[in-house]
């Protein structure tokens, strides 16, 4: 199956992409935030830089015709590595971390004003912006948020685990509260796959006092086994609230890998409801995550990308569905007009 042949009988939009500034900025992600390299794991260096123009290719080369930023700050390391510098004495600590939490809460700030302004710049592409309830407090994250959709960003990206909480954190209550109000979608991150992660079942104190709450899970749950644990959690609360939608990020390579049955993936996808589904890679961390061989000089790994094009294009769904899942229903929840 050619794939822009694919791309170019129906619309495509990649809900979940990240993107980084520079090289630098990728090397910090790979080598502190995934703790990936020489001497930790994977290759020394990661198979792609993620940068706009790494982006822009990969879009052109698969016809993905549109692709959300979700960015985030790890800002969550950042805070806990910076408590190990505070001084001893409790006043100048007090201060000092006061001071720490402003220069952290600024990092996120000009991440998200970046990424705004590169989405701004680019018409195929849109953001999520980050926030850190814990380092930036209640005030300083809902007018970030404010401000951000007011210029034009989408929706809001979590990295709860990153901040040390979980979904069922009282501290969150006004987000939910805002956000809902606002009909503004909150990207969740749940997995199963590491220690401490938050899981869909976390979320479920707070969909039941916001039940109109847009959240959207990453890899539509991610269990280890297909179908049980988060996955059972995230397609339990998908049954009972109509604002939870999923993107299929990292779950459609696996359908390319065996691991998951295609007539499995649909039958699952469609007590989901195929209408609450949304097509998404994780690139550039998708690549990051399941390095192949090294890629030649110049050019950069995207085999993950074009494994869950595929699934997209050959999984048994209708036509109408897939259409659905690829992008329509990116269209219909989060929107793209400006
Ligand atoms: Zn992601």
């Amino acid at each position: 199956m050619d794939i822009l042949d694919f791309t170019r009988s129906v619309e495509v939009i990649d809900a979940h992409i990240h993107m980084q500034r520079s090289v630098a900025h990728t090397q910090e992600l790979y080598h502190y935030f995934l703790y990936r390299g020489a001497a930790r794991s994977g290759p020394a260096n990661p198979p792609v830089i993620g940068t706009l123009d790494q982006v822009q290719a990969m879009m052109e080369r698969t016809g993905v015709r549109h692709a959300n930023v979700l960015m985030f700050t790890w800002s969550g390391m950042y805070y806990r590595d910076g408590q190990f510098t505070l001084p001893d004495d409790p006043v100048d600590r007090a201060r000092a971390d006061a001071e720490l939490r402003q220069r952290i809460a600024r990092r996120i700030c000009d991440y998200n004003e970046w990424s705004l302004q590169t989405a701004l710049q680019n018409r195929n592409l849109s953001c999520f912006v980050g926030i850190d309830p814990v380092v930036m407090g209640e005030r300083a994250m809902l007018a970030e948020i404010e401000d951000k959709i007011r210029r034009g960003a989408k929706g809001v990206k979590s990295q709860f685990t990153d901040c040390g909480i979980l979904a069922n954190d009282r501290r969150l209550w006004p987000l939910y509260d805002y956000l809902q109000a606002h009909e503004i979608p909150l990207q969740m991150v749940c997995a199963e796959w590491a220690p401490g992660l938050n899981r869909p079942s976390h979320c479920s104190e707070a969909l039941a006092d916001f039940p109109k709450l847009r959240l959207i899970f990453s890899h539509i749950g991610h269990g280890h086994h297909f179908g049980q644990g988060t996955d059972a959690e995230f397609l339990e609360l998908a049954q009972k609230y109509p604002y939870v939608c999923g993107d299929l990020s990292l779950r459609l390579p696996e359908v390319i890998d065996g691991q998951i049955a295609p007539d499995a993936l649909v039958a699952h996808l469609r007590r989901i409801g195929t209408d609450r589904v949304f097509y998404g890679s994780n690139f550039s961390l998708n690549e990051m995550l399941r390095p192949g061989p090294a890629p030649s000089e110049g050019d950069f790994q995207m085999s993950e990308t074009l494994k869950g094009l595929a699934a997209l294009a050959t999984l048994p769904l209708t036509e109408d569905e897939r259409a659905d899942i690829a992008g329509r229903n990116f269209r219909r929840w989060v929107g793209l007009g400006r």
